[in-house]
Protein backbone atom coordinates (compact mmCIF):
# COMPACT_ATOMS: atom_id res chain seq x y z
CA UNK A 1 0.00 0.00 0.00
CA UNK A 2 1.42 3.39 -1.10
CA UNK A 3 0.24 5.75 2.36
CA UNK A 4 -0.99 9.26 1.58
CA UNK A 5 -3.01 9.55 5.10
CA UNK A 6 0.02 11.15 7.20
CA UNK A 7 -1.78 14.10 8.60
CA UNK A 8 -3.83 11.26 10.60
CA UNK A 9 -1.23 9.28 11.83
CA UNK A 10 2.71 8.95 10.45
CA UNK A 11 4.02 5.62 10.29
CA UNK A 12 6.44 4.82 13.12
CA UNK A 13 10.17 5.92 11.94
CA UNK A 14 12.88 3.66 12.50
CA UNK A 15 14.50 6.03 15.11
CA UNK A 16 11.73 6.00 17.13
CA UNK A 17 11.05 2.39 17.22
CA UNK A 18 14.82 1.73 18.02
CA UNK A 19 14.26 4.20 21.21
CA UNK A 20 10.82 2.59 22.22
CA UNK A 21 12.61 -0.62 22.00
CA UNK A 22 15.54 0.41 24.13
CA UNK A 23 13.58 2.45 26.35
CA UNK A 24 11.55 -0.69 27.65
CA UNK A 25 14.27 -2.63 27.80
CA UNK A 26 16.56 0.12 29.78
CA UNK A 27 13.67 1.84 31.79
CA UNK A 28 11.18 -0.74 33.45
CA UNK A 29 10.05 0.95 36.46
CA UNK A 30 7.28 3.73 37.08
CA UNK A 31 9.31 7.37 37.49
CA UNK A 32 7.51 8.04 39.86
CA UNK A 33 8.89 4.77 42.35
CA UNK A 34 11.46 5.75 45.10
CA UNK A 35 14.22 3.12 43.91
CA UNK A 36 17.18 3.81 41.52
CA UNK A 37 15.12 2.06 38.39
CA UNK A 38 12.76 4.36 38.89
CA UNK A 39 15.29 7.38 38.98
CA UNK A 40 16.69 6.26 36.45
CA UNK A 41 13.31 6.31 34.33
CA UNK A 42 12.55 9.74 35.71
CA UNK A 43 15.91 11.22 34.73
CA UNK A 44 15.33 9.78 31.47
CA UNK A 45 12.01 11.55 30.95
CA UNK A 46 14.05 14.77 32.74
CA UNK A 47 16.46 14.45 29.53
CA UNK A 48 13.98 14.12 27.29
CA UNK A 49 11.65 17.23 28.17
CA UNK A 50 15.11 19.55 28.43
CA UNK A 51 15.60 17.72 24.68
CA UNK A 52 12.40 18.74 23.72
CA UNK A 53 12.15 22.49 25.07
CA UNK A 54 15.54 23.18 23.71
CA UNK A 55 13.83 22.42 19.96
CA UNK A 56 10.89 24.57 20.96
CA UNK A 57 12.50 27.51 22.38
CA UNK A 58 10.96 27.25 25.92
CA UNK A 59 12.00 25.93 29.64
CA UNK A 60 11.74 22.03 30.52
CA UNK A 61 9.66 22.96 33.64
CA UNK A 62 7.26 24.59 31.11
CA UNK A 63 6.34 20.91 29.52
CA UNK A 64 3.97 18.49 30.29
CA UNK A 65 4.22 14.42 28.69
CA UNK A 66 0.63 13.73 28.37
CA UNK A 67 -1.36 11.55 25.56
CA UNK A 68 -1.49 13.62 22.63
CA UNK A 69 -2.97 16.63 21.37
CA UNK A 70 -6.55 16.20 22.30
CA UNK A 71 -5.78 15.99 25.87
CA UNK A 72 -3.00 18.90 25.82
CA UNK A 73 -5.95 20.96 24.11
CA UNK A 74 -8.68 20.06 26.55
CA UNK A 75 -6.62 20.72 29.56
CA UNK A 76 -5.70 24.00 28.72
CA UNK A 77 -9.27 25.12 27.59
CA UNK A 78 -10.39 23.73 30.79
CA UNK A 79 -7.85 25.79 32.61
CA UNK A 80 -8.67 28.67 30.94
CA UNK A 81 -12.08 28.54 31.57
CA UNK A 82 -11.80 28.19 35.13
CA UNK A 83 -8.97 30.61 36.00
CA UNK A 84 -9.60 33.50 32.70
CA UNK A 85 -12.92 35.62 32.32
CA UNK A 86 -14.33 36.13 29.30
CA UNK A 87 -14.81 34.00 25.75
CA UNK A 88 -12.67 32.23 24.17
CA UNK A 89 -12.07 33.03 20.88
CA UNK A 90 -10.87 30.25 17.92
CA UNK A 91 -10.68 29.90 14.44
CA UNK A 92 -13.51 28.38 12.47
CA UNK A 93 -10.64 25.66 11.07
CA UNK A 94 -9.46 24.22 14.54
CA UNK A 95 -9.55 20.98 14.88
CA UNK A 96 -12.61 18.69 16.11
CA UNK A 97 -10.96 18.83 19.92
CA UNK A 98 -10.65 22.76 19.80
CA UNK A 99 -13.95 23.19 18.80
CA UNK A 100 -15.59 20.76 21.10
CA UNK A 101 -13.71 22.08 23.89
CA UNK A 102 -14.29 25.45 23.45
CA UNK A 103 -17.97 24.16 23.72
CA UNK A 104 -17.59 22.37 27.04
CA UNK A 105 -15.91 24.56 29.23
CA UNK A 106 -16.73 28.22 27.22
CA UNK A 107 -20.34 27.25 26.78
CA UNK A 108 -22.33 30.22 25.82
CA UNK A 109 -18.92 32.39 25.83
CA UNK A 110 -16.98 31.00 22.80
CA UNK A 111 -16.98 33.11 19.23
CA UNK A 112 -15.35 31.24 16.10
CA UNK A 113 -12.86 33.80 13.91
CA UNK A 114 -13.52 33.91 10.66
CA UNK A 115 -11.34 32.47 7.98
CA UNK A 116 -10.77 33.81 4.30
CA UNK A 117 -11.32 31.76 1.26
CA UNK A 118 -7.55 30.70 0.75
CA UNK A 119 -8.25 28.52 3.98
CA UNK A 120 -6.03 31.62 6.48
CA UNK A 121 -7.20 32.91 9.51
CA UNK A 122 -8.86 36.63 9.03
CA UNK A 123 -6.53 38.70 10.82
CA UNK A 124 -8.01 42.17 10.59
CA UNK A 125 -11.25 40.36 11.98
CA UNK A 126 -8.62 40.01 14.94
CA UNK A 127 -7.85 43.55 14.72
CA UNK A 128 -11.14 45.19 14.45
CA UNK A 129 -12.72 43.01 17.22
CA UNK A 130 -9.89 42.95 20.34
CA UNK A 131 -10.32 46.92 20.66
CA UNK A 132 -13.92 46.44 21.74
CA UNK A 133 -13.76 43.08 23.24
CA UNK A 134 -11.63 41.81 25.34
CA UNK A 135 -11.57 37.59 25.22
CA UNK A 136 -9.98 35.43 27.81
CA UNK A 137 -7.83 33.91 25.45
CA UNK A 138 -7.47 32.76 21.72
CA UNK A 139 -6.57 29.73 20.01
CA UNK A 140 -5.16 29.05 16.48
CA UNK A 141 -3.36 25.93 15.18
CA UNK A 142 -0.66 26.18 13.24
CA UNK A 143 -0.83 24.25 10.53
CA UNK A 144 -4.43 23.07 9.38
CA UNK A 145 -4.61 19.15 9.26
CA UNK A 146 -7.38 19.43 6.25
CA UNK A 147 -5.72 21.75 3.54
CA UNK A 148 -2.55 22.18 5.35
CA UNK A 149 -2.65 25.96 5.16
CA UNK A 150 -0.25 27.42 7.49
CA UNK A 151 -1.69 29.90 10.22
CA UNK A 152 0.01 33.69 11.35
CA UNK A 153 0.26 31.69 14.45
CA UNK A 154 3.37 33.70 15.25
CA UNK A 155 1.48 37.25 14.63
CA UNK A 156 -1.40 36.36 16.86
CA UNK A 157 1.20 35.27 19.56
CA UNK A 158 2.51 38.67 19.67
CA UNK A 159 -0.75 40.45 19.01
CA UNK A 160 -2.23 38.75 22.27
CA UNK A 161 1.20 39.09 24.26
CA UNK A 162 0.81 43.06 23.40
CA UNK A 163 -2.60 43.09 24.98
CA UNK A 164 -1.94 40.39 27.46
CA UNK A 165 -4.11 37.91 26.50
CA UNK A 166 -2.97 34.31 26.95
CA UNK A 167 -2.40 32.79 23.40
CA UNK A 168 -3.41 28.44 22.67
CA UNK A 169 -1.26 27.26 19.82
CA UNK A 170 -2.72 23.55 18.52
CA UNK A 171 1.13 22.75 16.54
CA UNK A 172 0.24 18.81 16.24
CA UNK A 173 0.21 19.41 12.54
CA UNK A 174 3.78 21.44 12.43
CA UNK A 175 5.94 19.95 14.69
CA UNK A 176 8.15 17.67 13.45
CA UNK A 177 7.07 18.76 9.38
CA UNK A 178 8.63 22.42 10.48
CA UNK A 179 10.96 23.92 12.21
CA UNK A 180 9.30 23.66 15.59
CA UNK A 181 12.13 26.50 17.15
CA UNK A 182 9.45 29.83 18.43
CA UNK A 183 6.35 27.63 19.19
CA UNK A 184 7.55 27.41 22.57
CA UNK A 185 6.61 31.34 23.12
CA UNK A 186 3.09 30.53 23.35
CA UNK A 187 1.10 30.80 26.33
CA UNK A 188 0.00 27.10 25.53
CA UNK A 189 0.86 24.53 23.04
CA UNK A 190 -0.28 21.51 22.24
CA UNK A 191 1.42 18.60 19.99
CA UNK A 192 1.68 15.04 19.58
CA UNK A 193 4.08 12.26 18.24
CA UNK A 194 2.06 10.72 15.90
CA UNK A 195 1.84 13.30 13.45
CA UNK A 196 6.33 13.02 12.85
CA UNK A 197 6.64 9.61 13.15
CA UNK A 198 6.09 9.01 16.73
CA UNK A 199 3.62 6.45 18.56
CA UNK A 200 0.22 6.90 18.90
CA UNK A 201 -0.90 7.92 22.25
CA UNK A 202 1.61 10.41 23.35
CA UNK A 203 2.19 14.09 23.21
CA UNK A 204 3.37 17.17 25.31
CA UNK A 205 1.76 20.55 26.28
CA UNK A 206 3.12 23.65 27.29
CA UNK A 207 1.42 25.17 29.87
CA UNK A 208 2.04 27.68 33.03
CA UNK A 209 3.77 26.23 36.45
CA UNK A 210 0.10 26.90 38.10
CA UNK A 211 -1.89 24.82 35.71
CA UNK A 212 -5.54 23.75 37.00
CA UNK A 213 -5.27 20.14 35.86
CA UNK A 214 -7.92 18.18 33.90
CA UNK A 215 -6.50 14.89 35.19
CA UNK A 216 -5.95 14.41 39.09
CA UNK A 217 -4.83 11.72 41.10
CA UNK A 218 -1.04 11.40 41.38
CA UNK A 219 0.84 14.33 41.80
CA UNK A 220 2.93 13.20 38.34
CA UNK A 221 4.47 16.38 35.91
CA UNK A 222 4.43 19.00 39.16
CA UNK A 223 0.67 18.33 39.57
CA UNK A 224 -0.40 19.22 36.57
CA UNK A 225 -1.22 15.88 34.85
CA UNK A 226 -1.88 12.72 37.00
CA UNK A 227 -0.87 9.83 35.60
CA UNK A 228 2.33 7.78 35.25
CA UNK A 229 4.19 9.00 32.07
CA UNK A 230 4.78 6.62 29.03
CA UNK A 231 8.07 6.51 29.51
CA UNK A 232 8.86 4.54 26.49
CA UNK A 233 6.75 6.54 24.19
CA UNK A 234 7.92 9.94 25.02
CA UNK A 235 11.82 8.58 24.35
CA UNK A 236 10.14 7.24 21.42
CA UNK A 237 8.68 10.65 20.87
CA UNK A 238 11.74 12.26 21.00
CA UNK A 239 13.45 10.33 18.80
CA UNK A 240 11.73 11.07 16.13
CA UNK A 241 11.73 14.68 16.68
CA UNK A 242 15.47 15.36 16.97
CA UNK A 243 15.43 13.10 13.38
CA UNK A 244 13.03 15.43 11.93
CA UNK A 245 14.62 18.78 13.30
CA UNK A 246 18.03 17.46 12.07
CA UNK A 247 16.72 17.71 9.05
CA UNK A 248 15.01 20.69 8.87
CA UNK A 249 17.98 23.29 10.35
CA UNK A 250 18.94 25.65 8.47
CA UNK A 251 22.54 26.37 7.50
CA UNK A 252 21.97 29.78 6.30
CA UNK A 253 18.94 29.02 3.73
CA UNK A 254 15.42 30.19 3.97
CA UNK A 255 14.14 26.90 3.53
CA UNK A 256 15.16 24.05 4.99
CA UNK A 257 16.86 21.94 2.02
CA UNK A 258 15.32 18.89 2.73
CA UNK A 259 12.11 20.57 1.74
CA UNK A 260 12.93 21.78 -1.36
CA UNK A 261 12.16 18.46 -3.37
CA UNK A 262 9.66 17.83 -1.07
CA UNK A 263 7.74 20.67 -2.19
CA UNK A 264 9.05 20.19 -5.87
CA UNK A 265 7.38 16.78 -5.87
CA UNK A 266 3.93 18.03 -4.64
CA UNK A 267 3.96 20.83 -7.07
CA UNK A 268 4.56 18.86 -10.06
CA UNK A 269 1.52 16.45 -8.41
CA UNK A 270 -0.85 19.48 -8.47
CA UNK A 271 -0.26 20.59 -12.00
CA UNK A 272 -0.29 17.15 -13.66
CA UNK A 273 -3.79 16.41 -11.62
CA UNK A 274 -5.08 20.00 -13.21
CA UNK A 275 -4.15 18.81 -16.36
CA UNK A 276 -5.12 15.38 -16.12
CA UNK A 277 -8.19 16.38 -14.92
CA UNK A 278 -9.54 19.61 -15.48
CA UNK A 279 -11.84 21.47 -13.19
CA UNK A 280 -10.02 19.92 -10.32
CA UNK A 281 -9.42 22.97 -7.78
CA UNK A 282 -6.88 23.26 -5.42
CA UNK A 283 -7.90 24.24 -1.77
CA UNK A 284 -5.76 26.87 -0.14
CA UNK A 285 -3.57 27.30 -3.38
CA UNK A 286 -3.07 30.42 -2.76
CA UNK A 287 -2.25 30.39 0.44
CA UNK A 288 1.64 29.04 2.14
CA UNK A 289 0.88 25.19 2.92
CA UNK A 290 2.19 22.43 4.81
CA UNK A 291 4.84 20.74 1.83
CA UNK A 292 3.27 17.12 2.63
CA UNK A 293 -0.89 18.38 1.79
CA UNK A 294 -2.90 18.71 -0.94
CA UNK A 295 -6.54 18.70 -0.35
CA UNK A 296 -8.35 18.76 -4.09
CA UNK A 297 -11.87 18.76 -4.89
CA UNK A 298 -11.73 16.37 -7.49
CA UNK A 299 -14.34 15.69 -10.44
CA UNK A 300 -17.72 15.00 -9.03
CA UNK A 301 -19.62 11.22 -9.01
CA UNK A 302 -22.26 9.98 -7.11
CA UNK A 303 -20.92 9.18 -3.20
CA UNK A 304 -18.21 10.45 -4.60
CA UNK A 305 -15.07 11.11 -1.89
CA UNK A 306 -16.25 7.32 -0.79
CA UNK A 307 -15.99 6.37 -3.76
CA UNK A 308 -12.43 7.73 -4.94
CA UNK A 309 -11.46 6.59 -1.67
CA UNK A 310 -12.64 2.89 -2.03
CA UNK A 311 -10.96 2.84 -5.54
CA UNK A 312 -7.93 4.31 -4.71
CA UNK A 313 -7.67 1.83 -1.65
CA UNK A 314 -8.43 -0.96 -4.16
CA UNK A 315 -5.41 0.19 -6.76
CA UNK A 316 -3.53 0.08 -3.34
CA UNK A 317 -3.40 3.52 -2.15
CA UNK A 318 -4.23 4.81 1.22
CA UNK A 319 -5.93 8.37 1.03
CA UNK A 320 -8.19 10.63 2.91
CA UNK A 321 -11.38 12.73 2.80
CA UNK A 322 -10.07 15.44 5.20
CA UNK A 323 -9.51 15.01 9.04
CA UNK A 324 -9.29 10.95 10.44
CA UNK A 325 -12.04 12.10 13.14
CA UNK A 326 -14.76 13.89 10.98
CA UNK A 327 -14.34 11.35 8.12
CA UNK A 328 -15.82 8.80 10.09
CA UNK A 329 -18.68 10.62 10.50
CA UNK A 330 -18.78 11.85 6.83
CA UNK A 331 -20.46 14.85 8.06
CA UNK A 332 -19.32 17.79 5.72
CA UNK A 333 -16.08 19.73 6.30
CA UNK A 334 -16.59 22.81 8.59
CA UNK A 335 -13.32 23.78 7.52
CA UNK A 336 -14.07 24.16 3.85
CA UNK A 337 -17.44 25.47 5.49
CA UNK A 338 -15.71 28.28 7.13
CA UNK A 339 -13.67 28.56 3.88
CA UNK A 340 -17.28 29.53 2.03
CA UNK A 341 -17.48 26.11 0.11
CA UNK A 342 -20.55 24.83 -0.08
CA UNK A 343 -21.25 21.05 1.07
CA UNK A 344 -21.61 20.35 -2.50
CA UNK A 345 -18.30 21.01 -3.11
CA UNK A 346 -16.69 19.86 0.14
CA UNK A 347 -17.90 16.49 -0.57
CA UNK A 348 -15.52 16.07 -3.45
CA UNK A 349 -12.51 16.52 -1.37
CA UNK A 350 -9.93 13.87 -1.04
CA UNK A 351 -6.80 14.79 0.74
CA UNK A 352 -3.39 13.29 -0.06
CA UNK A 353 -0.70 13.65 3.17
CA UNK A 354 2.64 12.94 2.39
CA UNK A 355 5.32 11.95 4.63
CA UNK A 356 8.90 11.76 5.33
CA UNK A 357 9.54 8.31 3.59
CA UNK A 358 7.27 9.36 0.40
CA UNK A 359 9.36 9.62 -2.96
CA UNK A 360 9.08 11.18 -5.80
CA UNK A 361 7.88 8.00 -7.44
CA UNK A 362 5.23 7.59 -4.86
CA UNK A 363 3.62 10.63 -6.02
CA UNK A 364 3.93 10.41 -9.90
CA UNK A 365 2.13 6.73 -8.96
CA UNK A 366 -0.88 8.45 -7.01
CA UNK A 367 -0.82 10.40 -10.28
CA UNK A 368 -1.70 7.34 -12.15
CA UNK A 369 -4.07 5.45 -9.82
CA UNK A 370 -6.32 8.76 -9.58
CA UNK A 371 -6.19 8.57 -13.59
CA UNK A 372 -6.87 5.20 -13.44
CA UNK A 373 -9.20 5.88 -10.87
CA UNK A 374 -11.10 8.61 -12.92
CA UNK A 375 -11.84 6.10 -15.91
CA UNK A 376 -13.38 3.40 -14.17
CA UNK A 377 -15.58 6.15 -11.73
CA UNK A 378 -16.75 7.72 -15.30
CA UNK A 379 -15.44 11.09 -14.54
CA UNK A 380 -13.97 12.00 -17.52
N1 LIG B 1 -5.02 19.05 16.29
C1 LIG B 1 -4.76 18.81 15.00
C2 LIG B 1 -4.48 19.96 14.08
C3 LIG B 1 -4.75 17.50 14.52
O1 LIG B 1 -4.51 17.26 13.23
C4 LIG B 1 -5.00 16.45 15.44
C5 LIG B 1 -5.03 15.05 14.96
O2 LIG B 1 -5.69 14.73 13.97
C6 LIG B 1 -5.27 16.75 16.77
C7 LIG B 1 -5.26 18.07 17.16
C8 LIG B 1 -5.53 15.68 17.78
O3 LIG B 1 -4.35 15.01 18.07
P1 LIG B 1 -4.30 13.62 18.86
O4 LIG B 1 -4.57 12.57 17.84
O5 LIG B 1 -2.91 13.56 19.40
O6 LIG B 1 -5.28 13.68 19.95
Amino acid sequence: MRYFDHNATHPLSAAARAAWLDAVERFPANPSSPHRWGARAATALDEAREKLAARLGCSPFELVWNSGATEAINASIQHLATTADGELWYSAIEHPCTVASAQRWFAGRQRAIPVRRDGVVDWDWIATELPRQRPAAIALMAANNETGVLQPWSGVRELCAQQGLPCLVDAAQWVGKLPAHGLGRSDFLAGCAHKFGGPQGVGFMKCPAKFHPLLVGGPQEDGRRAGTENVAGILALVAALEERETALELPGRRLPAVLEPRLAWRDRFIADLKTALPGVEIVGEGAPRLWNTVAALMPAAADCRRRWVVKLDKLGFAVSTGSACASGKEQPSHVLAAMGYRTDESDRMLRFSAGWDTTEEDWRALLDAIRQAATELQVV
